[in-house]
């Protein structure tokens, strides 16, 4: 089985996250580039309002996407993500939230879980690494946006203790999968970046790929599969998209490829239980 299959929904360009959806009650996606009303350099299903574009066309095609999954923005919860490691628990009441406009998103989040059903926990990338979380046994869904601060911050290991702390999650039962993000072909950092990779993750050495005097490629989506299974996580219960967004720059948003302004992509998920 494909972790991810592509769809297209009504002219949108979608991919279904199938490794979640036929193990768990959810509906879990991430958005390519095709099917929305943006400009270049936005062009054309951009989702994030924070990124530059027209904020009417941004929500013009959020309704589309919405309308397409039928999973109504008065159900989305968005963090303002600042690359960090917080992990907000939402409910109902915070149906909505960030939908419409910046400011009611939650501040400073980048990562949040829920145990509600009809709520779609929404977070955007370009680029960065998407990670679903899902517990079947406690109906329990988790969302992240790990780049390459939350990733040495660990954000991935935040998710899963706050499921375990908040619903008395069994790690070993937890479902993960990571969404299309920039590769360890296309990421090339710094020795400022490798330095704190170092010295956060005891797994450095497996994701930094040296890459010329000073500079390295650094495997991000591998490192937050190394960070899910140090939580605990069966490796057979993590699924990797192993998809490259700035390889594919055609079909995603990347930020590396773009060099630039650009769009950014969402990853949706919803407890249908
Ligand atoms: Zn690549």
């Amino acid at each position: 089985m494909l972790p991810l299959v592509r769809e297209d929904i009504n002219g949108i360009d979608c991919w279904r996250v199938a490794f979640l959806e036929e193990q768990a009650p959810v509906r879990a996606y991430f958005s390519g580039r095709a099917g929305g009303k943006s400009r270049p350099p936005y062009d054309t299903l951009n989702l994030g309002l924070h990124a530059g574009d027209a904020a009417d066309i941004v929500l013009a095609n959020r309704q589309e996407l919405a309308a397409a999954l039928g999973l109504p923005l008065t159900g989305w919860i968005i963090g303002a993500q600042v690359h960090g490691n917080q992990v907000a628990l939402v409910g109902r009441r915070d149906a909505g939230r960030g939908a419409m406009e910046l400011t009611t998103a939650l501040p400073g989040v980048d990562a949040m879980v829920t145990g509600s059903g009809g709520l779609t926990l929404v977070a955007f990338y370009a680029d960065c690494v998407p990670l679903y979380l899902v517990d079947p046994a406690r109906g329990v869904a988790g969302l992240a946006h790990a780049g390459w601060r939350g990733t040495v911050l660990r954000v991935a290991s935040q998710v899963v203790a706050r499921m375990v702390t908040e619903f008395n999650s069994s790690p070993a039962g937890i479902l993960a999968c990571i969404g299309p993000a920039i590769g360890p072909c296309c990421y090339q950092v710094d020795e400022r970046v490798a330095a704190a990779v170092r010295q956060h993750l005891p797994w450095a050495d497996d994701v930094l790929l040296p890459d010329g005097p000073g500079h390295y490629r650094l495997d991000l989506p591998q490192s937050n599969r190394r960070d899910l299974q140090a939580a605990g996580l069966q490796p057979e219960y993590i699924a990797l998209a192993g998809i490259c967004t700035c390889c594919r720059a055609d079909t995603f948003f990347s930020y590396r490829a773009a060099g630039g302004p650009t769009g950014r992509q969402a990853a949706l998920l919803t407890i249908t239980g």
